[in-house]
């Protein structure tokens, strides 16, 4: 019976420590196997859908603030935290934009045990800031709405991806180099389109001022009701400000964001006389299968749209 028991024993050891060894040795070649895509998420849908078209089928690929919803204000799903702690790279945009809800983001990283600067990346870095009128020591982080920080961001997205991924090195810039020509293009496109129109029919006016760097890309000056997402919307002195400022202007249409609530803007409209020419997409695309699906599309439609109503 001793005998028996010796042996018992002899045989459990043995056997986990195999599985001990088996478990552990899979985990150590998880990072050096061939044929792993490496795991990747992004704050939002803009991002994602740079990141994809640069990684395409060759990385994993998840997305944390859903389209058409706002990701200046956002709380972290166990889903997206669990997402954030297996990724190899996180993309934000920064310049102040994921800032809402005390840091949602800054906490995601902690709570994933990420580190800016070795798995967490900016894709603004190489962008020149600009800062709100309200609060100089603030960014505006709306920088992609101009196509050339656009660029920008793709070409940081592809160095990073580079440098994580380096056997799909040449895969990730050859998509990259393609992508970049076909944003260009309609960068070059929308410059001059705008100065066709009347200067003071040039007024854009949205809900939330997102649009300074597209403003000083394609000559059209914006007006807005409040100048960020996180701070108050709508209030009495805000409305008094943005009609005054369409008043002094001969601008023929008003534009909504398909991520804000439309109510203070329809109250413009009906104070002002004017219409909503149409929604137009500032910090999230459309949902998949429809216009402005793409940054690529969000930024034609936008383009196009925008020169119709002011036009
Ligand atoms: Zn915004």
């Amino acid at each position: 019976m001793k005998r028996f028991l010796i042996t018992l024993v002899s045989v459990v050891a043995m056997v986990s420590g195999v599985y001990f060894f088996l478990h552990h040795r899979d985990n150590s070649t998880k990072t050096i196997a061939n044929n792993e895509k490496i795991q990747v998420v992004t704050t939002n849908s803009i991002l994602e859908d740079m990141v994809h078209n640069v990684g395409q089928d060759r990385i994993e690929l998840y997305s944390i603030v859903k389209r058409g919803t706002d990701p200046h204000e956002y709380e972290p799903q166990p889903s997206d935290v669990s997402a954030a702690a297996d990724a190899d790279v996180i993309f934000h945009n920064g310049l102040n934009l994921e800032t809402g809800g005390n840091g949602w983001f800054t906490k995601l990283v902690e709570t994933s045990h990420k580190k800016f600067g070795r798995e967490v990346f900016s894709a603004s870095e190489d962008v020149e800031a600009k800062h709100l009128t309200t609060n100089k020591d603030e960014e505006d982080p709306h920088a992609w709405l101009d196509l050339a920080n656009g660029i920008k961001y793709v070409r940081t997205i592809t160095n990073v991806l580079k440098q994580k991924d380096p056997k799909n090195a040449s895969f990730y810039q050859d998509n990259a180099d393609e992508y970049i020509a076909k944003l260009e293009k309609l960068h070059q496109q929308a410059q001059s389109k705008y100065l066709q129109i009347p200067e003071k029919q040039r007024l854009l006016v949205t809900s939330e001022g997102a649009f300074k760097y597209f403003s000083e890309a394609y000559h059209v000056t914006p007006a807005y009701i409040w100048e960020i997402n996180t701070e108050a919307q709508g209030t009495p002195e805000q409305m008094k400000a943005v009609l005054s400022k369409i008043k002094d202007s001969d601008v023929k249409h008003l534009f909504v964001e398909s991520s804000v609530s439309p109510k203070s803007m329809d109250k413009v409209a009906k104070e002002s006389g004017l219409e909503i020419y149409s929604k137009i997409f500032t910090d999230s695309l459309a949902k998949k299968g429809t216009d402005g699906d793409t940054y690529y599309s969000m930024m034609k439609w936008n383009i196009d749209h925008i020169y119709n109503g002011l036009k």
